[in-house]
């Protein structure tokens, strides 16, 4: 009998998984990016989140000899979504609506949500930006795709300025209704990105994620990046061993 509760919640959490990824990630257990719940302690913190300490997989990377593969065919349909912005304690994340929709190398995904990262979480040739952008999308399989931004300083992103001017306190969501954004005017002109095959950054840092990552950075100003690190210090896993993998540029 108890085996049998446990398989159905074993499927329910699976299915709440494929609806929402998040859903995983917030059952209870804290975990941190310092104190003693930080990165290197996440494997232990939770038998679910067993795959960021054996995972093989696992992200973010230091982007290296990345070898040449198949020419850039990343195609954003992106339509503008109404503002809403989460504050779930680890970053500050936009919800967006269905029907914005990316496909890369002929795979279809629908975005789901955008969130930061500072500093970045990868690094490109060993060097990290100010803060990083993902932008999470997921397909009818429920399989994962993420496009990475690197951030760098520069001049003033509107869009930034529209989402920053919304954040709620930790815990909280603040719905725009009446303000639409687009994310589109968050992606670089430059569509040449990296991919490579890996994780979740944070837990339960489930694998099978594929990453996409631009070579071009956008910018934001000064003053952005330091009304997010007012927040959110750090929020950024360590780069994790590549073991191998391969990482390939589209250009
Ligand atoms: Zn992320």
């Amino acid at each position: 009998m108890i085996i049998k509760f446990f398989l159905v919640f074993a499927i329910a959490i699976n299915t709440l998984w494929l609806i929402n990824p998040a859903a995983v990630a917030s059952t209870n257990v804290q975990w941190r990016y310092g104190g003693t719940e930080n990165p290197t302690q996440w494997g232990k913190l939770s038998e679910d989140f067993a795959m960021c300490e054996l995972g093989k997989s696992q992200s973010p990377i230091n982007i290296s000899n990345a070898i040449a593969g198949k020419p850039e065919n990343i195609d954003f349909d992106y339509q503008p979504s109404p503002l809403v912005v989460i504050n779930n304690g680890h970053t500050i994340q936009v919800k967006y609506e269905k029907g914005s929709k990316v496909t890369i190398d002929g795979k279809k995904y629908e975005l789901l949500q955008f969130h930061f990262h500072t500093p970045s979480e990868h690094y490109i040739n060993g060097q990290a930006s100010p803060m990083e952008l993902h932008l999470v999308h997921q397909n009818a399989l429920g399989q994962l795709a993420v496009v990475g931004v690197m951030i760098k300083q520069g001049t003033l992103n509107p869009l930034i300025s529209e989402v920053w001017k919304h954040i709620p306190n930790v815990g909280e969501t603040s719905e725009v209704a009446d303000r639409l954004i687009n994310a589109a005017d968050l992606l670089p002109e430059q569509k040449s990105y990296f991919s490579y095959d890996g994780s979740l950054t944070t837990p339960p840092c489930s694998e099978g994620v594929s990453w996409n990552i631009f070579v071009e950075p956008i910018a934001i100003s000064k003053e952005q990046i330091e009304a997010f690190e007012q927040i959110y210090q750090v929020d950024a896993r360590p780069v994790q061993a590549t073991n191998n993998r391969v990482v390939e540029l589209h250009r």
